[in-house]
Parts: C-alpha cells; sequence; structure tokens
C-alpha cells in the first residue's frame, strides 16, 4: 500500500510505500530532502517528527548492526 504524506517543511506532497498499515520509521522529502520520523496505525499518520541527518545515520547504524546480529 501507499501511504501519501505532506511534507511540513515544504508542502509538497510524497508518498511511502508500506508492506503494513503499522510503521514507524524514517521518511525523506524528495524534494527538499528534509527528513522526519514518522509514526502511523490503521493508516493514519500518528506524528511526524523532524528528524536530522545525524539522528538519522545513527538509526541506518543501528538497524545494519542488527541486521549483522541476526545473521540476516
Ligand atoms: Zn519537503
Amino acid at each position: 500500500m501507499i501511504l501519501k504524506i505532506k511534507c511540513p517543511k515544504c508542502k509538497t506532497d510524497g508518498s511511502i510505500s508500506l508492506a503494513d498499515t503499522t510503521y514507524e520509521g524514517p521518511y525523506r522529502c524528495w524534494k527538499c530532502k528534509a527528513l522526519f520520523t514518522i509514526k502511523m496505525h490503521n493508516n493514519q499518520l500518528l506524528s511526524c517528527e523532524p528528524l536530522s541527518q545525524e539522528d538519522f545515520e545513527r538509526q541506518q547504524e543501528i538497524d545494519a548492526l542488527k541486521k549483522k546480529i541476526s545473521g540476516k
């Protein structure tokens, strides 16, 4: 499914494809490249918090590390 998101920063409509109706993770605006952490449940956007590039990279590192540990 595709969730439509309006960028809070530049008001550009974007979308994110999801495997589930519940999602918590990063979203990057394709236009202004702003990063946000979005939370959604049952196709409803619960929150959209600005995310710094630094925090985003840290998150990516944690995810990579988790994958390494789980052997996937
Ligand atoms: Zn934007």
